[in-house]
């Protein structure tokens, strides 16, 4: 089994070099989907796996805009379409200085199982740029957004290919996104998710991410009877999954002691509680501050620079910050300081080794393509939204949300199941993968 699956992702490797963050993922679904597809006679012969790390479609554009100086800036944008086996392309856009071709396949590839998970009819896309808005006035964000939509819009669609929001998109670059679709195509669709409430937004969207991991976090306890309840949490990040799976974990009666941002974290021994988490949402939506702040308002509070949250002792550990964010030496200090549960709000934050800690450790691990997955679903359910032209309520929404992520756990156990325990890894890639292939043996080599 071991060479078959070198062979596979030495082929894989050969065709896209210098692509680190996309062969990791590739590596981590082929170690678990290789060995079913051998099991399972329906999948033999017909190149299945290869089909699917090959993007149909990858678009790269040039985005020039002025900033307030009125000099000229190039960026560089992207959108690789995936996979649209069962559904337009879906997933979302990253503007980070970071972004590359790597970081986007990798982030498009988890999004296909992903998407294949909630249930809903989503095929598996992203994109994004790497201009960092930090920093940037609202005008000069408007500028840029406006240009890079001036491309992308030929290229997406409610019918083709519906984007949303990742690290550094939020709801003021979704509007502005939006507005200049709005304009080029003199059309008012639902060709992008995370919009605002008055205009063909979802209620919920912002909160479903972090509620979701939260809510899989829950299932996960529930298989060991217990519950978040009264359990202590360290989360990283504190953007926009960050603060909803604080919220929901407060709201549930856990105890937040950290978040934190790429200049460091805060400790809060106190916990963060509500109150505290309003301050906080206040600093980075709207003030757009560092999260150093939060020590000045709370001084009972300490601030960590250049550190993770890693080594604060906690029973659950929510990595919601970037992928590969949680080392090996981070899960073992997670692990010896009694934590049992990790529940990914971030795409891919814990590396390979760490991941091998949990799994030796029996550890309550889910992926994120599992346990983030209520974004995209509520996403989905926006969309539903949008061709009905109708909202649900926040309680409808929620009930959806909640059901879907037991959904995808009771998933991840029917694949996931091994030695009296539960690899959740092995379960997500499985079901996903079972999904996605099926509709395109049913389709044909397409
Ligand atoms: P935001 O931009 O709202 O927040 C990102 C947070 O992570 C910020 O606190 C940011 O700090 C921190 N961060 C980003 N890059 C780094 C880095 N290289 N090192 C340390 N900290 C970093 O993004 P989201 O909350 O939307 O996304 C967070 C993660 O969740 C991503 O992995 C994303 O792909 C994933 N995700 C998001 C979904 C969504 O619905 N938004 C859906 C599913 C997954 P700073 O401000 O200093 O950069």
């Amino acid at each position: 089994m071991d060479q078959i699956v070198r062979s596979f992702l030495n082929e894989v490797g050969s065709r896209n070099t210098h692509e680190p963050e996309f062969m990791q993922a590739v590596t981590e679904v082929a170690q678990t989907v290789i060995p079913y597809i051998v099991a399972n006679d329906i999948y033999h012969g017909k190149n299945i796996l290869m089909r699917m790390v090959e993007p149909e479609r990858v678009v790269m554009f040039r985005v020039p805009w002025v900033d307030d100086k009125g000099e000229i800036r190039v960026n560089r944008g992207y959108r690789i379409e995936m996979n649209s086996a069962i559904g337009p392309y879906k997933g979302g856009l990253r503007f980070h200085e970071s972004v590359n071709m790597s970081i986007l396949k990798f982030l498009a590839f988890e999004q296909v199982f992903k998407n294949a998970l909630t249930t809903l009819p989503m095929g598996g896309g992203k994109g994004g740029a790497d201009f960092n808005p930090k920093g940037k006035s609202d005008a000069e964000v408007m500028r840029f957004c406006q240009s890079f939509m001036t491309e992308l819009f030929r290229h997406i669609g409610p019918n083709r290919d519906i984007p949303a929001g990742d690290i550094g998109v939020g709801g003021r670059e979704i509007g502005y996104m939006f507005g200049q679709y709005k304009r080029l195509k003199n059309e008012f669709t639902g060709v992008l998710t995370g919009k605002g409430i008055s205009w063909g937004g979802s209620l919920i969207r912002p909160e479903a991410t972090g509620y979701g991991a939260v809510y899989f976090a829950q299932n996960m306890l529930q298989t060991r009877g217990e519950s978040i309840e009264g359990k202590t949490v360290v989360i990283s990040g504190s953007g926009n999954v960050a603060q909803y799976a604080a919220e929901k974990a407060i709201q549930l009666g856990a105890t937040v002691l950290t978040l934190s941002d790429s200049s460091g974290f805060i400790y809060d021994p106190d916990g963060i509680d509500q109150e505290k988490l309003a301050y906080v949402m206040q600093l980075k939506n709207i003030d757009r501050k560092r999260i150093h702040e939060y020590v000045e308002r709370y001084p009972k509070a300490s601030f960590n620079k250049a550190q993770k949250p890693w080594g604060i002792a906690c029973e659950v550990a929510m990595p919601c910050a970037t992928q590969n964010e949680l080392d090996e030496k981070s899960a073992k200090q997670l692990v010896e300081n009694g934590c049992y549960c990790i529940s990914e709000g971030a795409n891919m934050p814990s590396t390979p080794e760490a991941i091998i800690q949990f799994h030796e450790n029996k550890v309550l691990y889910a992926p994120g393509k599992a346990s983030n997955a209520g974004g995209v679903a509520v996403s989905g359910l926006e969309m539903a939204q949008n061709s009905l032209r109708y909202n649900w309520t926040r309680q409808e929404v929620d009930k959806r949300l909640q059901d879907i992520m037991e959904d995808i756990h009771k998933a991840c156990m029917e694949y996931g199941a091994e030695n009296g325990s539960i690899n959740y890894e092995k379960g997500a890639n499985i079901a996903g993968f079972v999904k996605v292939a099926d509709a395109m043996l049913a389709q044909g080599v397409v």
